[in-house]
């Protein structure tokens, strides 16, 4: 297939070219020239021809020069097959020599001549012959006797005389730019990129456009839309008398390209040079169907276009310019689909730290939940819910949570923990709130007075103004600046584009009504898990809970219980409400019981003042319910079966709600989700509980109503043995946060401390917790459906694990069939996304 291509090609309308054989710059470069621009004469050099070159090849100067005529003066630029890979630094003005020189004295002036030597023989020196680029300063007046200067000096360095033919200055420019394409660092950094390991570089030689001379003369760039926001906004640089893109970083003199109240620009200076590049970025964006970022010279008022690559863009700009492209049938909607990465969603539905502002960062841990946030510093729950009465932002710092800060979690606009990792109860609750969050900031440490050790002697006061950014994990000193979240209609729009190719459903983790509503705003297709067990931790009814848990008696713990079912049926029939007759997949409760207990000498002594109990008791009772390994212990379906009367209320809690919101519209049919299983004997033993409840409440109420009762599926076991289980459950969730856990028998609370030193030594490609593990858990996760799905072909086979909103677990699911994902509701559009792009 190569030999159809040649190495070295003219650049015209017919030459057969292409991204992957000569680079996208090449091919961008006959298109601007199919589309009749004026483009200085242009060469292309292969990968294969640049490879070769690397290798120690000698380049073919003479087959290159061969269209530029006598004398001509060049420059070279890379040309990688995507241009984010980068490439070496373009070189001008190769085959200035002393006669050229002279030449140009007569046509440009000698000043402009001067100027264009010196640049050539600097960057010669800085790239080719990699001599200290601290050497070679370009003076301020461009005087013969500096150009004599730098040449002796070049001369001096290398002790050999500065190259004059264009033969062999072309020569070396290609054979250094060949080599540093091979370098190390290069290599990585395009790695990075997602750029293969044997990515090639095509190289482009061009006649170069002076942008120095008499009359208007100079260099620029310009766009056409805004590069953060993508509205039509035209916008650049333009700098007279000067080459490439200098007009970009030089810090004045240059001239705006729009009129500006600020000063001078092209467009008033130069109207007809204006008026043509607006006409070329129009056509280019039609004919390139891409926004374009176009560099230009005007060389005595005559417009050149000399290159153009895709516009670098924000996210929000990358998804107004997608639907943009489709809406003016420029591409097909399925293309603007493919075009946004699903991860430039997340960073539009959170503020995010200003791309321009000052970043002090004091400390990192592991980017838990995306977004950035700026408050004062305060240690405790309580401290952040007086801060939230006050007005003032707060961000909580801890060394980890539980259920207890739940509520300062909520009054906080960020949470910061010492420990733990990307399921610990911050990560997940962090995410599910979206609220900004970074976890297993390990090298913070909180001393006896409440404040914050950070690394290098840094001291963070409780009151002092902090920014987070949970996308990148940095805790960063003062009030940095923010920028606004937006889902506008640009990205509605692309959503619902996205919807019509996704063959996968995605539904929401969502606890409460405000979860619900976010989920309902992101048009999640129902609640895939929610974790009912938050709803006690709301206020007033922990003390229910606690009540509950110190009864001496059935009768007494049911008391109490009967007090709670009004607050939980309250619950549910608001969800049901919010999720206008979406599915609501409910999950009995979960946590051990020790979680509503406080842990400290005062709590317990406030709790037995509330108790009416005495201390000893309460002590005596906390005592007995500690566990040494309670992630393990008493929770899920086991506290179901030993105090069946918390699952008896929550489920008449449900069936009530049911019927209740069912009234207004649509009958509800709420999902019942057992936790924790690991055998098929305590489905049979709950869904009897269950059934009975459904048969008392339908007797109660004559009202009839339908319900489904399905399985999460968080214990190896449960996935080995899910063809049993399946016989008694209509779904199957799988819980990959406690399934990750138990099948590395990695503590998700944890891992945090060790994870970052696994990942870095390649233990561990990544988090498992993180990113689903497709190789082990993934087999779990595959037994589970296929055992599952032998019992009961049409079971629904859903996730709803902290992996289930990320692009590897749907692509998994969607691999495996699974009827739905379900994540925060924060991530909702980004699954939606990704999963539309799986199925394009
Ligand atoms: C799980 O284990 O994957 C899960 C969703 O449940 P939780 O995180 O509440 O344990
Ligand atoms: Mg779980």
């Amino acid at each position: 297939q190569h030999a159809r291509f040649e190495t070295v090609t003219l650049i015209t309308p017919t030459a057969r070219m292409a991204p992957s054989v000569h680079g996208g710059r090449a091919k961008c470069l006959q298109r601007l020239v199919r589309l009749g621009f004026n483009v200085p004469t242009t060469v292309a050099l292969s990968f294969d021809a640049v490879h070769e070159i690397a290798l120690g090849k000698a380049p073919p100067v003479a087959e290159i020069l061969e269209p530029f005529g006598p004398a001509p003066l060049l420059c070279v630029r890379p040309s990688s097959q995507d241009q984010d890979w980068g490439g070496p630094s373009a070189i001008l003005n190769i085959g200035m020599n002393d006669a050229r020189h002279a030449r140009l004295c007569e046509s440009i002036g000698e000043e402009a001549a001067n100027a264009l030597y010196l640049r050539f023989i600097q960057s010669y020196a800085e790239h080719v012959a990699r001599l200290d680029p601290d050497l070679f300063h370009l003076p301020d007046t461009p005087t013969a006797e500096a150009v004599a200067a730098m040449r002796a000096l070049y001369e001096e360095e290398m002790e050999e005389p500065f190259p004059d033919t264009p033969e062999v200055q072309l020569a070396e420019v290609l054979r250094s730019m060949a080599r540093a394409w091979k370098g190390t660092s290069a290599r990585l950094l395009r790695q990075s990129k997602g750029a293969p390991a044997d990515a090639g570089l095509g190289l482009v030689v061009q006649a170069l456009a002076l942008g120095v001379g008499p009359g208007e003369s100079g260099s620029g760039v310009i766009a056409f839309v805004n590069s953060e926001t993508g509205e039509p906004q035209i916008t650049g640089r333009y700098l007279r008398q000067s080459q490439g893109r200098e007009a970009l970083s030089v810090s004045s003199g240059a001239l705006y390209i729009t009129r500006d109240a600020r000063g001078k620009s092209l467009e008033e200076e130069a109207p007809e040079a204006f008026a043509e590049l607006v006409a070329a970025g129009e056509l280019s964006r039609i004919r390139l169907r891409e926004e374009m970022q176009v560099e230009f010279t005007i060389d005595s008022g005559r417009v050149a276009i000399l290159d153009a690559v895709r516009l670098p863009r924000g996210p929000r700009a990358a998804v107004k310019i997608a639907v943009e492209l489709a809406s003016d049938g420029i591409i097909a909607r399925d293309e603007a689909v493919m075009r946004v990465p699903a991860s430039a969603l997340t960073a539009l539905l959170h503020p995010q730290v200003d791309p321009g502002a000052r970043r002090d960062v004091v400390a990192r841990g592991i980017a838990a939940s995306p977004g950035a946030a700026t408050g004062r510093l305060v240690l405790t729950a309580q401290e952040a819910q007086e801060g939230e009465a006050r007005g003032e932002p707060c961000i909580l710092i801890r060394r980890e949570t539980s259920p207890e800060d739940i509520r300062g979690m909520q009054a906080a606009e960020g949470i910061i923990t010492i420990r733990g990792g990307m399921t610990s109860h911050a990560a997940v609750i962090g995410r599910g709130i979206g609220l900004p969050c970074v976890v297993g900031a390990g090298d913070l440490s909180i001393d006896r007075q409440g404040h914050v050790q950070a690394p290098g002697g840094r001291v963070l006061k409780p009151g002092d103004w902090v920014t987070i950014d949970g996308s990148t994990g940095e805790i960063l000193a003062g009030e940095a600046k923010l920028i606004e979240a937006g889902m506008d209609d640009s990205f509605r729009t692309l959503l619902t584009w996205a919807d019509q190719h996704r063959d996968i459903g995605v539904r929401a983790n969502a606890d409460t009504p405000g979860d619900a509503q976010v989920a309902r705003r992101f048009e999640a297709e129902g609640i895939g898990l929610c974790r009912t067990e938050h709803m006690f931790f709301e206020d007033g009814r922990i003390g229910l809970m606690r009540e509950v848990i110190f009864s001496e008696t059935e009768e007494e713990s049911k008391a109490v219980l009967s007090r709670l079912l009004p607050l939980q049926r309250g619950d549910f029939i608001r969800l049901f409400e919010i999720m206008q007759g979406q599915p609501v997949c409910i999950r009995l409760f979960d946590p051990p019981l020790h979680e509503f207990l406080p842990t400290d000498k005062r709590g317990l002594k406030d709790m037995a003042e509330g108790l009416g109990k005495p201390f000893a008791d309460v002590q005596a009772r906390v005592e007995a319910l500690t566990e040494y390994n309670p992630m393990l212990g008493m929770r899920g379906v086991r506290l179901g079966i030993a105090v069946p009367q918390i699952y008896e209320m929550q489920a008449r809690a449900i069936f009530e709600a049911a019927i209740e919101a069912g009234r207004a519209g649509e009958p509800v049919v709420p999902e019942i989700m057992i936790p924790l299983v690991s055998a098929a004997k305590e489905v049979e033993v709950v869904k009897g509980m269950v059934e009975a409840v459904a048969a008392a409440v339908r007797s109660e109420t004559g009202a009839t109503f339908d319900y489904r009762l399905g399985v999460m599926v968080e214990t190896p076991r449960a996935a080995l043995r899910a063809a049993d289980i399946a016989a008694h459950a209509s779904f199957l969730s799988f819980g990959t946060n406690d399934l990750t856990q138990m099948a590395y028998g990695l503590s998700r609370d944890d891992a945090g401390r060790f994870m970052g030193a696994y990942v870095r030594r390649g233990v561990y490609e990544e988090d498992p917790f993180h990113l689903l593990d497709v190789e082990g858990v993934g087999e779990l996760l595959q037994i589970g459906a296929a055992r599952g799905r032998a019992t009961r072909p049409d079971i629904t086979v859903a996730i709803c694990g902290e992996h289930g909103g990320s692009p590897r677990a749907i692509e998994f699911c969607r691999g495996e069939r699974f009827t739905y994902v379900s994540c925060s509701p924060y991530r909702v559009p980004v699954a939606r996304l990704s999963a539309a792009q799986l199925a394009i």
